[in-house]
């Protein structure tokens, strides 16, 4: 499951789960991987300087997100030290789920492309870029200029519709989103009884 930053990957992981999928979600490994005592912080703090570290040694994400926020080098610098990190940790977790299929939450699966082949389907849960600015700046309470710079660092809507296999439209009345949940789930159960690819 893919989407644009605040388009609702999450509340849409989280209608799955609810109907018993796994979920493996890479925003919690991207947490994981740099606790304190991980090698990833520790590579953190070798490629960006201690003022990204707070008084009790953990990630001042706030800091770290200051540094790369304007400067896509530094962005794609922190990129290449975390993805392999974040990548073994999510097939760890998927070998790990008991669920009747997982469904692997993947932010910048088009970007990275990283994940892909591990995927049997790509969801794209997409929503009109109007919307997910307007629901970033409510969530965040950022401005509506630094939403719109979130989203030019990510792949465009097209370049997402492009890759997916399944779309869910999350700016559809609620009855429609869940009544497509619903029906994107008995698909991927049968997916799953099938086996193999397709
Ligand atoms: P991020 O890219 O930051 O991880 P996300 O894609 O996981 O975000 P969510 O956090 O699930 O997105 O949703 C973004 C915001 O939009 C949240 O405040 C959420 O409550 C709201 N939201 C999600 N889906 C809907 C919907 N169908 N209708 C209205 N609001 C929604």
């Amino acid at each position: 499951l893919t989407g644009g930053i605040a388009s609702g990957k999450t509340t849409i992981a989280n209608r799955f789960a609810t109907l018993g999928a796994s979920v493996v979600d890479t925003d919690i490994g991207a947490r994981r991987v740099v606790e304190p005592g991980e090698p990833g912080l520790v590579e953190i703090v070798q490629a960006f300087g201690s003022a990204v570290l707070s008084a009790d040694g953990s990630l001042n994400r706030a800091a770290l997100r200051r540094l790369i926020f304007r400067d896509a080098t530094a962005r794609q610098r922190l990129g290449d030290l975390l993805h392999p990190r974040i990548e073994a940790w999510a097939l760890a977790e998927v070998a790990r789920a008991t669920g009747p299929y997982c469904l692997l939450v993947v932010p910048l699966l088009v970007e990275s492309g990283r994940l892909l082949p591990h995927v049997r389907r790509v969801l794209v849960v997409d929503v009109p870029e109007a919307v997910q600015i307007e629901r970033l700046c409510a969530r965040d309470g950022v401005s509506e200029q630094d939403a719109r710079l979130a989203l030019t660092a990510q792949a465009t809507r097209a370049q997402r519709l492009a890759a997916a296999d399944d779309v869910i439209d999350n700016s559809a009345p609620p009855a429609r989103i869940e009544q497509r949940v619903v029906e994107l789930h008995a698909c991927y159960l049968a997916c799953a009884q099938a086996g193999g690819r397709d």
